[in-house]
């Protein structure tokens, strides 16, 4: 089996790359499994910058691997895509800004990928899944491969390393290869949450016109009600939750505000 362990598609997001550079020195590897390590951006990893021209993880879309682009990553995600031909099983690491602890994202339905997501969660206490099944993920890296977990950890910043937090996604990344080596199987159920939405700031004319609300800052996971505040504005008017209970998660998380995503929405449910 091959496994392709991944930091850095994000170039500002150093808990991954070290990972990768630290395993890679140390010559890490495992009785039965082959490990590819990647360094996914190396012009992005160089600057600390999330991307050159265009984020790495949305362009694995059919149209971006088909056609001749000045767009860097474009260009990469073909070389990558050529690399991942013979990956049995992709980890790919990524950090968060938001509170969101160890989450493991789950980007389609494989049941391999859900099941080593699965045990990590019941092991971990801070470990939760996530399945994000919406429109874009056709262009994440893991379209590449037919088996993948993301590793998203958080809350840390962009361009900053957190040694609790970069060790404890060491022992999860550790497992996660130990149960693929074993082989590994769980059939009861666990807690999953499915992102089904998302929320943009409040704006004027394209321009943001406030912030989330201090309240709701750093409670991913926690359930949302129907009037609950989360946005203050700079005219300090609060606004106010409007919609079914869901759980928040990405709440301010940094790369998304220019995709106009101030939080998304989840529902829970068992996988
Ligand atoms: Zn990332």
């Amino acid at each position: 089996m091959k496994v392709t362990i991944a930091g850095g598609v994000h170039g500002n997001e150093l808990i991954g790359i070290y990972i990768v550079k630290k395993l890679m020195r140390e010559n890490f590897w495992l009785k039965d499994i082959a490990i590819d390590y990647l360094l996914a951006n190396p012009k992005a990893i160089k600057e600390c910058r999330r991307y050159i021209d265009y984020d790495l993880n949305r362009s694995f879309s059919q149209e971006a691997l088909s056609k001749d682009s000045h767009i860097y990553e474009y260009e990469r995600a073909k070389v990558l895509k050529k690399r991942l031909e013979d990956t049995d099983f992709l980890i790919d690491l990524h950090t968060t800004t938001a509170n969101m602890g160890i989450t493991i994202v789950l980007s389609k339905d494989d049941p391999l990928s859900a099941n080593i997501a699965k045990i990590l969660a019941r092991e971990y206490e801070n470990v939760k899944i996530l399945r994000w099944f919406g429109t874009e993920e056709g262009n994440f890296i893991n379209s590449c491969v037919k088996s993948s977990i993301t590793i998203e950890v958080g809350p840390v910043c962009q361009g900053v390393l957190d040694a609790s937090i970069f060790f404890n996604t060491l022992k999860v990344l550790k497992r996660a290869l130990d149960i693929l080596r074993k082989d590994e199987k769980m059939d009861e159920k666990v807690v999953c949450y499915d992102i089904y939405d998302y929320r943009d700031f409040p704006r004027e004319d394209e321009e943001l016109a406030g912030m989330i609300h201090p309240e709701f800052l750093g409670r991913d996971y926690q359930l949302l009600h129907h009037g609950d505040p989360i946005f203050l504005r700079f005219d300090e008017e609060e606004i106010f939750y409007e919609g079914e209970p869901s759980y928040p998660v990405f709440i301010n998380e940094a790369a998304y505000y220019e995709k106009k995503i101030a939080f998304c929405l989840a529902k829970k449910n068992m996988l």
